[in-house]
């Protein structure tokens, strides 16, 4: 497979002229497809699973920037404290506890996302919009973790009045949570949904499929 390079620069220009991120998704790809990307300069790149992500860090250049975008488990936050770039999926009390354990073993600061459930189904991860006021009060940046906002995956669908709504949700929430810092994160859109995100207030994309072809 080779990576999509119309799309990437098509996605790319969006993206720039609206001051967006783009994070790659290159889960279950292989690491020559990230490095035809990397040879374009793209540097930030997400995925799903602790093993694989170790391996493609361990055989790939060390400038890139990982994103852990999957559902955490306490007991693998330490295989990637050493080198990870944003952990995008926090969505319990007790893997932040162990994540702020591996920055002190690592002795490096973590930064991490909140993961919020907007999507209608119930098999998508996070904390629902009435935990977060409690939530933030209890979890606080450190000099071990910083919180650098928030992460939402909507509903799977082409209805874009849902799309838009959920996404909204998240953007009020972030603007309540982190209102003054330039640069907070919101983490919100993939590739069927990232141009409602986007105009919905996201300033991170996750995008995979358009870049790299659809997944088995
Ligand atoms: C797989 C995945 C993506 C990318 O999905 P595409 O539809 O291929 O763009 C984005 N975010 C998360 C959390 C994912 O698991």
């Amino acid at each position: 497979m080779a990576i999509n390079k119309e799309n990437y620069q098509e996605i790319g220009e969006f993206l720039k002229q609206r001051g967006v991120t783009l994070v790659a998704v290159s889960k279950t790809k292989s690491v020559q497809d990230i490095l035809e990307l990397y040879e374009l300069g793209h540097r930030d790149f997400g995925e799903n699973y602790v093993q694989e992500l170790v391996e493609k860090y361990e055989s790939l250049p060390k400038d890139i920037r990982w994103h852990f975008i999957g559902h955490l488990q306490s007991n693998k936050v330490k295989h990637i404290a050493p080198f990870v770039h944003l952990i995008h999926g926090v969505d319990r009390a007790s893997v932040l506890k162990e994540i702020t354990k591996q920055a002190g073993r690592f002795e490096r600061r973590l930064s991490c996302l909140l993961q919020v459930h907007i999507a209608k189904e119930d098999t998508k991860f996070g904390f629902s919009a009435d935990e977060l006021p409690e939530v933030l009060n209890n979890i606080h940046s450190s000099e071990k973790v910083s919180i650098q906002g928030l992460m939402g995956m909507a509903t799977f669908t082409e209805e874009e009045q849902i799309l838009r709504s959920e996404f909204s949700g998240l953007k009020s929430l972030f603007d309540e949570y982190f209102p003054e810092k330039e640069d907070a994160i919101l983490s919100m859109g993939m590739s069927g949904d990232y141009k409602v995100a986007v105009e919905e207030g996201s300033n991170l994309v996750r995008i995979g499929s358009l870049l790299f072809g659809s997944r088995e």
